[in-house]
């Protein structure tokens, strides 16, 4: 270990290694990659490390929640008196086993499930503290979808309004293809669920639903509902992570268009073999027609017809997470199994999925941070990351840091051939647009 970190700081340089900067390991306490790895991620997420640390300077004595663990942990690698090393988020860890059940284990947990959880508690959190109320999100309910795998049937009992959302309240997710309304046609529609962790369920049961149905391209995670209207007023964690999706829908026979917007922390997106993530993108936003079962229920028409339909891009987030759905659930295996289609994710994006109206359609993102699954299939296998700070490239195991060079990225592009076999693929990637660096 020690020689490790002497290592690392011998080979970026005493006189190169950033000012004020710390690479610190985090210990793994059975399992606990998952969580290592997004957290290394978020910490070198700029906005979204100054606003957890401005919390812990706001907050002398703060009620311990999971937030209060996160920013005690990110102020204790801030402040390390060595450059390098390790540090062990035992009080962190401890917080989240009790804070959701799911993660109380030392099994293998998906690492985006674990993101959609923490960004939406601390979320959750913020807005709690401002309405001076007790943080009750573990009873709230909002909480409770993540391995129920129940997502599609209880999708449209929570109408949610967000701030900037038109009425969503008829846009459940169901994914029984019974309802014949729009609103099950389309898995991006799982963002207005008001679950805040309703597609977490990814690997257990909501997303593996929408994968087997072969219509699906993409979802987006559901936003919490703000309860609110003192809580309208955007949080921090809105103003780093939140995007606006907007829908819209083409009645084919009176060509009237409505169109409906909605809320994200991250996009979902398939993933095709040889691509690049602006391929995954584009498919994101391809039109899509409703017909048959699926058909639209026009105001116009005031009946159902068949529709066109297409989601974009409306608001740009200030951080872009994407997350590359890996792992399919394969009808003939009764599994989920990981899919390591080569997937290119490039150093600077632009999107081009944007509307018409989009507010900042030309914002330039640069990938900031990217984790990674090794391994063969979800319930197995290892998380790491690599980060970019100060123009070098580090990749995080767990409690070892390394520098890479930016040519290792594409190592964990995907596999062109043997796509079932072990791989070090991109997971969740982090990208951070420019004009906020
Ligand atoms: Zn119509």
């Amino acid at each position: 270990m020690g020689a490790n970190v002497s290592q690392l700081e011998r080979e970026i340089g005493t006189d190169l290694f950033p000012p004020n900067e710390h690479y610190f390991g985090l210990v793994n306490f059975g399992n606990t990659c998952y969580s290592n790895s997004v957290l290394q991620a978020l910490y070198f997420c700029k906005p979204f490390r100054e606003k957890v640390l401005e919390y812990k300077a706001k907050n002398k004595r703060p009620k311990e929640t999971l937030l209060s663990c996160l920013a005690d942990l990110f102020y204790s690698i801030a402040t390390q008196k060595k450059k390098v090393g390790s540090i062990a988020p035992k009080k962190f860890i401890t917080r989240l086993r009790k804070e959701k059940e799911e993660f109380d284990n030392y099994m293998q947990q998906d690492a985006h499930e674990f993101l959609n959880f923490l960004i939406n508690h601390i979320n959750e959190i913020i807005l709690a503290e401002r309405n001076a109320g007790p943080v009750n999100s573990n009873n709230n309910g909002n909480n409770s979808h993540g391995k129920s795998g129940a997502g599609g049937a209880s999708g449209g009992t929570s109408a949610v309004h967000l701030p900037g959302s038109k009425s969503n309240s008829s846009h459940s997710n169901s994914t029984t293809n019974s309802t014949n309304s729009n609103s099950n046609s389309n898995s991006n529609s799982t963002t207005t669920n008001g679950n805040s962790s309703n597609s977490t369920g990814s690997l257990n049961g909501t997303t593996s639903v929408l994968d087997g149905s072969g219509i699906l391209t993409a979802t987006t995670t559901p936003i919490l509902p703000t309860t609110n209207g003192a809580n309208s007023e955007p949080t921090w964690v809105h103003e780093i992570f939140q995007g606006i999706l907007t829908s819209e829908t083409r009645c084919l026979n009176c060509e009237t268009v409505s169109s409906k917007d909605e809320n994200f922390f991250d996009l979902q997106v398939d993933v095709d073999q040889n691509t690049s993530i602006t391929h995954c993108l584009r498919c994101f936003s391809n039109t899509e027609t409703l017909c048959s079962d699926n058909k639209f229920k026009c105001d116009n028409c005031c009946s159902y017809q068949e529709a066109q339909k297409r989601m974009r891009v409306k608001k740009l987030p200030m951080i872009l997470a994407l997350h590359l759905k890996r792992f399919k659930y394969m009808e003939q295996f009764n599994r989920h199994i990981k899919v390591s289609h080569r997937v290119v994710f490039p150093l600077e994006l632009r999107l081009f999925n944007t509307s018409d109206d989009a507010v900042n359609p030309d914002r330039l993102y640069d990938l900031t941070a990217v984790v990674i699954h090794c391994g063969s299939g979800p319930n197995r296998g290892h998380y790491i990351s690599i980060v970019k700070s100060h123009g070098l490239w580090l990749l995080f195991d767990d409690d070892m840091v390394d520098k890479i060079e930016a040519s290792t990225i594409e190592d964990f592009y995907g596999l062109t051939s043997d796509i079932h076999k072990s791989s070090e693929t991109g997971y969740i990637l982090f990208y951070q647009s420019r004009d906020c660096a």
